[in-house]
């Protein structure tokens, strides 16, 4: 069958980018296999709310009557809307036309559709393994803060080689040795510097790391740790997810959230590489935190607002994970884009990146809660300073070839339940 160069680069890459468009539609699975060796992570265990079709009698039941909490949201729907409500209904009258016509280009392409409908046929564990309860890192970080990682490192020949190493894992010679490195687990950098995938035992349970890939794990009061001693070794690009409280307290969070002020404090500024920094930060769709962005939590940062790009959330077979326009619950989420300008104040400087075009839409299946899709690589044009750029992911839940992840669970989805052998 005829497979078009752009989806064999889709198959490659992860990234389908639609023709005349300012759309594309990423599968966070191939970007993120890309980077391991001899594990891999199973679409249907990543995508498992849309891949687990079983309905519970339970699932059944909340279908014929309403939750008091759906409800009330409805009452409150009826009323009119209050003047920050208006300012968000307007913002989404303005993303509409452009989220509606990157929808149109995925339905249009059965290219895409075909290949979502083989993601559910790749090797998954089973379902009892999955679904195991995930070892709470804050709670172990508060009652074991000297608790110990051993990291089993797969050294090869390349390793020692001070020279550019083969990106081609399958080239490296078979005669690999194995070390094991015993770290301090909390408030440490915990670093993978090896070309190969690396197992992380924490107590029973083991982490994979990809290559290249380092985590630090502590609360937010130890952040400080990362401000690097010399700010040419900085990062060029920062992306940040902060634990943003919900807009009701109902609405239960599976982590810990945080009030806006501690987000003001966040060391952007000393983060930043002294040839600057993009900036990219993903919000929810609460107009109250849109405005805390622009009038405070930038400024204070120090960065400029560049553009916005806009996530939407799409089920395997194409369609929105909800109606476009539900008021209180949207389809599609929002990642700031600013700059963060470095110390190096020399206008060549600003010729060797492209700067942010506003409005991308990215079209993706949505992962566990929260999870963002992975879309650092329609961001590296745009990033400032060196190639390829230092990363940094604040309040990380996943970590990331050729990044630093910092949070108080980095961990979260690296444990190898996620994974499947090769
Ligand atoms: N970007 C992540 C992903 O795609 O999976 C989701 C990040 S989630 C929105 C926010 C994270 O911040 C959670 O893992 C939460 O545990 C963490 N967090 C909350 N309070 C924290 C604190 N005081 N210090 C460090 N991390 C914190």
């Amino acid at each position: 069958e005829h497979k078009s160069q752009k989806l064999s680069l889709f198959y490659e890459s992860g990234v389908y980018s639609f023709d005349d468009s300012n759309a594309v539609f990423v599968d966070s699975v191939r970007v993120l296999n890309r980077f391991y060796h001899r594990f891999s992570v199973s679409p249907s265990l990543y995508y498992s709310r849309f891949f687990k079709t079983q309905t519970t009698p339970n699932a059944v039941s909340s279908t014929v009557t309403p939750s008091p909490r759906k409800r009330k949201r409805k009452r409150r729907e009826s009323r009119p809307l209050n003047e920050r409500e208006l300012i968000a209904l307007q913002r989404h009258q303005e993303a509409r036309p452009l989220l509606l016509a990157a929808h149109e280009c995925l339905l249009k392409s059965t290219e895409v559709l075909n290949a979502l409908k083989t993601l559910k046929s790749e090797p998954s564990c089973s379902t009892k393994e999955c679904d195991g309860g995930q070892r709470s890192f804050v709670d172990l970080g508060h009652v074991a803060p000297q608790l110990e990682v051993t990291l089993s490192l797969r050294l090869s020949d390349n390793d020692a080689d001070p020279h550019p190493l083969p990106k081609d894992l399958d080239d490296l010679p078979s005669g690999q040795c194995c070390v094991e490195k015993v770290l301090r687990a909390f408030n440490n950098l915990v670093a993978n510097d090896t070309q190969d995938d690396a197992v992380a035992k924490i107590l029973s349970n083991s982490y994979i790391m990809p290559r290249e890939s380092c985590f630090y794990m502590s609360d937010l009061g130890q952040i400080r740790n990362l401000i690097p001693a010399h700010a040419d070794s900085g990062f060029n690009l920062i992306m940040v997810d902060p634990p943003w409280e919900n807009a009701s307290a109902h609405q239960k969070s599976r982590y810990q959230t945080l009030p806006n002020r501690y987000f003001l404090s966040l060391p952007i500024k000393q983060l930043t590489h002294t040839e600057g920094a993009l900036v990219a930060l993903w919000v929810t769709n609460r107009e109250k935190l849109r405005c805390f962005i622009e009038a405070e939590l930038f400024p204070t940062w120090g960065v400029s607002y560049a553009a916005t790009f806009y996530w939407l959330k799409v089920k395997e077979n194409g369609s929105l994970i909800c109606d476009l326009d539900l008021f209180h619950h949207r389809p599609y989420e929002c990642l700031i884009l600013g700059y963060s300008p470095g110390k190096v104040n020399n206008t060549d400087n600003l010729s060797e990146f492209k700067p942010v075009k506003n409005d991308r839409v990215i079209m993706s299946i949505p992962g566990d809660y929260s999870r963002k899709p992975q879309i650092a690589d329609l961001l590296l044009e745009h990033v400032p300073g060196l190639k390829p750029p230092r990363c940094i992911e604040l309040f990380a839940r996943e970590i990331l070839a050729g990044w630093v992840s910092w949070g108080n669970e980095p961990l979260y989805f690296q444990d190898s339940k996620h994974f499947v052998k090769k």
